[in-house]
């Protein structure tokens, strides 16, 4: 998702409180920032952010950071945050190839990806977040244990991604290829922007939980 360079995105980003800057400097404090020491789950590719933030309002007892690389898209979901605020959600704008820098070893519980951008040409491969070079680098911070769960409508990246598991020592827990007609793992979904966008089209949606 790229919107339309937004006039003052990047001013409203930095005066926000919402809005982690310089997360470097936070990695190993998350539970500091949040003030308590619940589990902490993160979102890569947030998009507007209208998953981490249902996400956030039924789970007050997880903290959630929403990662996005483009100021005009975060500032979409800074919007949401204003006109009915959650202390338990944070954001960071920046692109995820860093990821490890911001979050320290075992420290964050579990990882959502949702629509991720599916880098068709073969040599992007590696910039794909359920690539194995991505999923080596989740290692670094995500607990022994901890699970990431991936959406898509997108067949080919999902196969893709199923074949890339092994290569980083992630066992598949769940695997659904219909997430809406499938009984227990649609329980409790929380649709994300593109999600709604393409099962309204009459896309399937597939889903993997996998553990580290
Ligand atoms: N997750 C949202 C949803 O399901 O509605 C948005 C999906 S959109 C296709 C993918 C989003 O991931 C875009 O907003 C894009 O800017 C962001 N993104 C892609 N690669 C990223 C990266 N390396 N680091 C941070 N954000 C990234």
């Amino acid at each position: 998702m790229r919107l339309r360079n937004v006039p003052g995105a990047r001013e409203v980003i930095a005066k926000s409180p919402m809005v982690v800057h310089e997360p470097e400097k936070i990695k190993g404090n998350w539970n500091k920032i949040f003030k308590n020491d619940h589990p902490l789950q993160i979102e890569i590719g947030m998009g507007k952010g209208k998953f981490l933030y249902e996400m956030a309002k039924k789970n007050p007892d997880i903290n959630y950071v929403g990662i996005e690389k483009y100021s005009s898209v975060l500032l979409r979901a800074l919007q949401r945050m204003e006109e009915d605020p959650v202390p338990n959600l944070l954001f960071i704008r920046m692109d995820a190839e860093n990821i490890e820098q911001v979050f320290a070893r075992e420290e964050v519980d579990r990882i959502y990806l949702n629509f991720s951008d599916p880098w068709p040409k073969d040599r992007h491969a590696k910039r794909r977040l359920t690539s194995r070079e991505f999923l080596k680098r989740y290692d670094q911070f995500l607990k022994k244990g901890g699970k990431v769960e991936f959406k898509t409508d997108n067949r080919g990246l999902f196969e893709f991604s199923l074949e890339e598991l092994p290569y980083a020592g992630y066992e598949a827990l769940k695997i659904t290829y219909d997430l809406h007609h499938d009984g227990e793992m649609a329980l409790g979904n929380i649709m994300t922007e593109y999600e709604e966008r393409f099962s309204s089209i009459g896309n399937p949606i597939c889903k993997y939980i996998v553990k580290r």
